[in-house]
């Protein structure tokens, strides 16, 4: 059963809100763009091993995704970790297509169009996530328990090589579909029970409570102001900003476009951008509104949750309700 489910960390959200609010003029816009694709990316790879781990009988396997817990390193991260009372696992995704070759020193890359892309070493990179995750294990007292590891290519249609062979390699790189028969040879393989029910729940407790996400530090990093940020409402058909607000909906002048809706997005980035949340004014500056009467009437249908009256009211923008469409 899923402790943790699949949800796309904020983190992820706020580079993408980054990316739409960033003009294209931006010196840094192609760097966001690339970065906000590879982060969307990555967490799709994730996404695509969701249905295969629905598979796995619920009251024997404990999943997480996505853990990033603290040792005296740092943080270390893992894309899945899954528990139960005989051994856990670390599953380490990558999203990529095409072909992957690892060749003798073990590195990992790409060919196309005759050029060689090389990538980080997915088996060092989840042997160490293996080791460390061990050492959280210990200096958190619980019971030693066998730990395995994969490195799952989450694409169908993906070429891997294996060039010399590497029994390593063999043993933990794999297609998704690969997945479920390997955690069956684990199953068969460690018939110890370990843990009682009561460790796993304690560890499992101890996990989410460690668990620190990722800060979004970008805009910093980039010292990206407010004023920078593009307003307005986006076009969902051809992009452009801003959409006018007239008679209740949203209009494209571009494409001629019309919706109800298209603010949603413009106040999810809001929120994931500067705060959850705004009042009246905030929201006819963002939205490019000219109307306090038309604002209200917008909240008022959006029911969003309130706190304070008249001018003093400020609503809370709940990303998750205004990105789920
Ligand atoms: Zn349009």
């Amino acid at each position: 059963m899923f402790i943790k489910p699949l949800k796309i960390p904020c983190h992820i959200l706020k580079t993408m809100a980054l990316d739409r609010r960033i003009p294209v003029s931006h010196p840094h816009k192609e760097f966001i763009t690339q970065r906000a694709s590879n982060l969307y990316s990555g967490y799709k790879g994730e996404k695509a091993l969701e249905y295969y781990l629905n598979f796995l009988p619920e009251d024997q396997f404990f999943i997480f995704h996505y853990l990033r817990l603290p040792d005296k390193y740092g943080h270390f991260q893992m894309d899945f970790l899954i528990l139960s009372m005989y051994f856990h696992l670390i599953i380490e995704v990558k999203n990529f297509y095409d072909n992957i070759s690892f060749d003798e020193f073990g590195q990992s890359f790409r060919i196309k169009a005759e050029e060689v892309q090389v990538f980080n070493n997915p088996v060092e990179q989840v042997s160490l996530q293996h080791n460390r995750f061990v050492d959280w294990n210990r200096c958190n007292d619980f019971p030693a328990v066998p730990v395995e590891k994969v490195v799952i290519y989450s694409r169908d249609d993906i070429y891997l090589r294996n060039l010399t062979n590497n029994k390593l390699i063999t043993d933990l790189v794999m297609h998704r579909d690969k997945l479920l028969p390997k955690i069956q040879l684990f199953m068969g393989k460690h018939k110890t029970l370990r843990l009682t029910e009561k460790q796993l729940m304690e560890m499992s407790y101890k996990l989410l409570e460690q668990h620190t996400p990722e800060k979004f530090l970008l805009i910093d990093q980039l010292g990206i102001t407010a004023d920078q940020l593009v307003k307005g409402v986006e076009c969902p058909e051809c992009g452009n900003i801003p959409m006018k607000w007239s008679v209740g909906q949203w209009e494209c002048f571009y494409c001629g476009k019309v919706s109800k809706t298209a603010h949603r997005l413009a106040l999810a980035d809001y929120a994931l951008l500067n705060q959850k949340y705004i009042n009246n004014r905030q929201a006819r500056e963002f939205l490019q509104v000219n109307s306090v009467h038309s604002m209200r009437r917008l909240f008022h249908r959006e029911k969003f949750s309130h706190v304070g009256v008249s001018s003093g009211r400020k609503y809370e923008l709940s990303v998750e309700k205004l990105l789920d469409e």
